[in-house]
C-alpha cells in the first residue's frame, strides 16, 4: 500500500446561504470530509494505492462515507463503525464567523477508534503513514494514532503529519501543543501554514520557525502559503515554491490536496534523495492546490494525474510560476 492515511472521516454541512451566522442559516448541503480522508483520495485519484483507517457511526452517514471512499477506490479495511456514537458531523462557519466552526463530536465516532481495531497488516504494509492533530485531541484515538506511527515507523516507512490546528477542537492551546509536539519528533513530513508554526515557536518568521521545527526531529518541513505557493526546508537546503495563480473560488481542500499530491511525488522514494526532488514534487502539490482553489467542495475537487499534468503543461510558459509576495 503506497499510502495509509489515518484520522477524521466525517460529514462537513455546508451552509446554503452566505454571510449568515449559523443559527439564521435555513438549510446545509452535506458533503464527506475530514483531512486525512481527503488526503487519501487526493492520493487516490493522482495514482497512488491508498488506504483509510478511522470510525464512523452505524448510520447512513457513516454508510454514505464508506461508498464514497470505495467509489474513489481508497481501501477501506481499516475503516471501523462504533456502535455507540454516531458519524462526526462539522458545520462549516461563514468566514466572517470563524469562531461559529462547531463539531459534533461528544464523542463522535471518530474520537472512539482504539489501537486494538488497528488494521496491523495494513499499517505495515504501508510505504506511508499520514496523520493530523484531530485525532489526537482524545483517547482512545490519541493512542491509536501514536501505535500506527510506531508500527509505520518499525519498518523505517514514511511518516507524514499535519498539525492542522483546530483551537475549537481542544481544552486549550497547552493541550494541543503537548499533543502535536509528542508526534512531532517521529514524523519525516511536517506540513504547517504560516499559523500553526507560530503556534509551534513563537515565531513569524518562516525561515527561522521553519529551522526550529527541523531540529526537533523531522527531514521535511513544509509551509502551506495559499496563493504564495509554499515554503520548504531540509537539513540541506530551503526555498519558496511560488503558486500558480489562478482564479480562487473556494480554499476548501486545498491543503489535503497539496499534501497528498506531495506524498505521492515523495512516496516513489521514500525520503532517499529528497533534496534533489523536492523542489519538483512541490511544484506539482503547488500545482494540485491550485487546481482544487478553483473548483467547490474537497473531494470533488482534487485534481486526477492527467489534470495535474495538463494544468503545468499549460501554466509553466504562461503566466504561472510568479509570486504575489
Ligand atoms: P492550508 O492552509 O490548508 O494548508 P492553503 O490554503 O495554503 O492550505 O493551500 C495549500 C496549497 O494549495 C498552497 O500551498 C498552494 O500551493 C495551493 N493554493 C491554495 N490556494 C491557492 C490559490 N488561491 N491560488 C493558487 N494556489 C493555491
Amino acid at each position: 500500500m503506497d499510502l495509509v492515511s489515518l484520522g477524521e472521516l466525517l460529514i462537513d454541512l455546508f451552509p446554503a446561504e452566505t454571510g449568515k451566522r449559523l443559527v439564521e442559516v435555513s438549510a446545509f448541503t452535506p458533503k464527506p470530509g475530514g483531512a486525512p480522508a481527503n488526503v487519501a483520495v487526493a492520493a487516490a485519484r493522482l495514482g497512488a494505492s491508498a488506504a483509510f483507517v478511522g470510525k464512523v457511526g452505524a448510520d447512513f452517514f457513516g454508510e454514505h462515507l464508506r461508498a464514497v471512499l470505495e467509489r474513489e477506490k481508497v481501501d477501506t479495511r481499516g475503516l471501523m463503525v462504533d456502535t455507540d456514537a454516531r458519524t462526526t458531523l462539522a458545520f462549516i462557519a461563514q468566514p466572517d464567523h470563524d469562531n461559529e466552526y462547531i463539531f459534533y463530536r461528544n464523542p463522535g465516532a471518530d474520537q472512539l477508534l482504539r489501537p486494538d481495531e488497528l488494521n496491523r497488516a495494513l499499517l505495515s504494509s504501508a510505504r506511508a503513514l499520514h496523520v493530523g492533530s484531530i485525532s489526537l485531541t482524545d483517547e482512545p484515538a490519541r493512542s491509536a494514532t501514536f501505535e500506527a506511527v510506531r508500527i509505520v515507523r518499525e519498518r523505517n516507512a514514511l511518516v507524514s503529519f499535519d498539525v492542522n490546528y483546530r483551537p475549537a477542537l481542544w481544552r486549550s492551546p497547552r493541550s494541543a501543543l503537548t499533543q502535536i509536539n509528542a508526534l512531532l519528533p517521529q514524523a519525516d513530513l511536517l506540513k504547517v501554514n504560516e499559523e500553526e508554526l507560530e503556534l509551534l515557536t513563537n515565531l513569524t518568521d518562516i525561515e527561522k520557525g521553519s529551522a526550529l521545527v527541523l531540529a526537533r526531529g523531522p527531514k521535511l518541513i513544509v509551509v502551506t502559503l495559499g496563493a504564495r505557493g509554499s515554503y520548504y526546508r531540509t537539513t540541506a537546503k530551503s526555498g519558496y515554491i511560488p503558486g500558480f495563480k489562478v482564479t480562487a473560488v473556494d480554499s476548501t481542500g486545498c491543503g489535503d490536496s497539496f499534501t497528498g499530491a506531495l506524498l505521492f511525488q515523495l512516496i516513489g522514494h521514500g525520503m532517499n534523495n529528497l533534496d534533489s526532488r523536492i523542489e519538483q514534487a512541490l511544484e506539482f502539490a503547488n500545482a494540485a492546490g491550485a487546481i482544487t482553489a478553483t473548483r467547490r467542495g474537497a473531494i470533488p475537487a482534487l485534481p486526477t494525474a492527467r489534470e495535474v499534468a495538463d494544468f503545468l503543461r499549460e501554466a509553466l510558459p504562461g503566466i504561472g510560476l510568479e509570486s504575489d509576495e
